[in-house]
């Protein structure tokens, strides 16, 4: 089984995100929490291939706090030997104490840096200084994680190409086996909505550059904004594109059975009070073409042996139907043979276009 679990809480709130989470929370709230949480962890059953811990920030509990998190997160969710266990860390908030905990318990640390220039991130609205920047990260690196991710945003404003190529050379000098390079995006109800609007004449560029970069250090693209080393990909993530199963927790968390989608409500209160999950109706045929999609995202896209591993999927046959009517409305964003079915770079580009009619 897969799990994720969400920890609703931030030190501040960034100008760009929409992820929920409370900002500034007290002891007691962070209790609160946890206190909700655990009674529904102790009733999670199977054991897990992957774990993934995410927010909100949950490096932002006090060590105690979190190192009595993770110690119930392993012993409820009893992971598999092999499992992989991902955290996010927002650097601002780690410590020497607690990179020690997290390394006891996890096997993939997710840093969202952002970028390594303050300057940058301040345009973004995020607080982080250069210095809690820079000792977090040595942490990380002495600390050696079994993986490491890096998030980064490209296309901030006021930031040029050559921004840009700096951000990877200072990369090099971390160890990180996983990348996270998303285009900053526009998103309604973000603090900064109005005013952070992304420099989308040179996002081809940078997004050209980020592939150069990271294919000199042997880092590849998998999935659009995903890159690793072969065998580092986030098999948390890979496997909920493929339609794996999902148990969620926390507010806003999602799961998914194999049939229905399950949200939890993006409101602590209202999570804390029990308010039940919203139910995602729809048919099997619209969640079946959605999961196609979503996995179309990635470079190597699907196999006929790949999609008989989802749950409920229909015929082979259909789906190769399915990519052959679309491909006529998007000539040369797809590649089909009988044994698989993936887009072109192209049509990675175009992604969400192809989404909107693969979901009609
Ligand atoms: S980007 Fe991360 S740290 Fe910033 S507000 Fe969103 S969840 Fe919190």
């Amino acid at each position: 089984m897969n799990y994720y679990i969400h920890v609703p809480f931030c030190a501040s709130k960034c100008g760009y995100c929409v992820f929920y989470s409370e900002s500034s929370p007290s002891e007691e709230r962070i209790g609160s929490y946890f206190d909700k949480l655990f009674p529904q962890l102790e009733r999670a059953g199977e054991g897990a291939s992957t774990i993934y811990i995410g927010g909100g920030t949950p490096t932002l509990p006090d060590c105690g706090q979190l190192e009595r998190f993770l110690k119930k997160v392993h012993t409820c969710l009893k992971p598999a030997e092999d499992a992989e266990i991902s955290i996010e860390a927002n650097p601002e908030t780690l410590t020497p104490e607690k990179v020690k905990v997290l390394r006891r318990y996890v096997t993939r640390i997710s840093t969202g840096v952002q970028s390594f220039f303050s300057e940058a991130r301040t345009v973004l609205g995020r607080k982080c200084s250069q210095a809690s920047l820079e000792k977090a990260l040595a942490l990380v690196a002495e600390a050696a994680f079994p993986h490491w991710n890096c998030d980064l945003i490209y296309a901030i404003p006021g930031r040029s190409i050559a921004d840009w190529e700096k951000e990877f050379d200072i990369l090099e000098k971390y160890p990180v086996d996983h990348l996270s390079c998303y285009s900053l995006t526009r998103e309604e109800g973000a603090a900064l909505y109005g005013s952070l609007l992304p420099d989308e004449d040179i996002s081809a560029d940078l997004e050209e550059i980020t592939q150069k970069r990271l294919a000199e250090r042997g880092i590849f693209r998998y999935e659009v904004s995903n890159y690793a080393f072969s065998g580092c990909e986030c098999r948390h993530n890979v496997n909920v594109w493929r339609g794996g199963l999902l148990k969620g927790y926390g507010p806003s968390a999602t799961g998914f059975d194999g049939r229905v989608r399950m949200t939890e409500p993006a409101d602590l209160d209202a999570w804390l009070a029990g308010k039940e999950p919203e139910i995602d109706l729809i048919s099997p045929q619209e969640r079946l073409n959605e999961i196609f999609a979503v996995n179309l995202r990635t470079v190597a896209g699907w196999s006929r042996e790949l999609w008989q591993q989802v749950p409920f999927c229909d015929s082979w046959q259909k789906r190769l139907a399915l990519a052959h009517q679309t491909q006529q409305h998007f000539p040369g964003f797809f590649e089909i043979t009988e044994e698989s079915i993936r887009l072109t770079p192209g049509g990675l580009a175009f992604w969400d276009f192809v989404a909107e009619e693969l979901l009609v």
